[in-house]
């Protein structure tokens, strides 16, 4: 007896998705193929996005934090900086840039242990978020000068 059309599509299906697993270049050859048609075809793609978000809210949520630990965990720092940076409502590529220019050091007790952002000039009195008028303190340098 011959398969009908609807069999012999869902034993294609099962051949390419069980070839996926189990080959490395055919998984590689499907990825790059992927790649190339979502680049040509960027609309239909994000209506798909958008469409499957709308969908599968749960599943869009769950993929969205675990794609945010595996950003922090590979580099927890820059998350770190970029939150800080958040915070002052400058680039993190900013503090990066004081850092360096600071050699990592306290600029009072020359410790490169527990450093922060100081404003030089404090926000209070207008000091800006800006490369001149930050610097690096340790904290304890920093609530000294706060206390003054
Ligand atoms: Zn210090």
């Amino acid at each position: 007896m011959s398969k009908t059309v609807e069999e012999r599509r869902a034993w294609a299906r099962e051949y390419h998705k069980q070839r996926y697993q189990e080959d490395p270049e055919y998984r590689e050859t499907l990825k790059k193929r992927a790649t190339a048609w979502n680049r040509v075809n960027k609309e239909k793609v994000a209506v798909f996005v958008k469409n499957w978000r709308i969908a599968n809210v749960e599943r869009d949520r769950a993929n969205r934090n675990r794609i945010q630990k595996l950003r922090v965990a590979r580099n927890p720092e820059w998350n770190k900086l970029k939150k800080l940076a958040n915070s002052h409502g400058c680039l993190p590529v900013l503090l990066l840039h004081v850092e360096f220019r600071d050699n990592y050091e306290c600029q009072s007790c020359d410790t490169n242990e527990d450093l922060t952002f100081d404003h030089i000039l404090p926000v209070s009195k207008g000091g800006q978020t800006t490369f001149d008028n930050l610097q690096l303190l340790c904290r304890s340098c920093n609530s000294a000068k706060g206390a003054k």
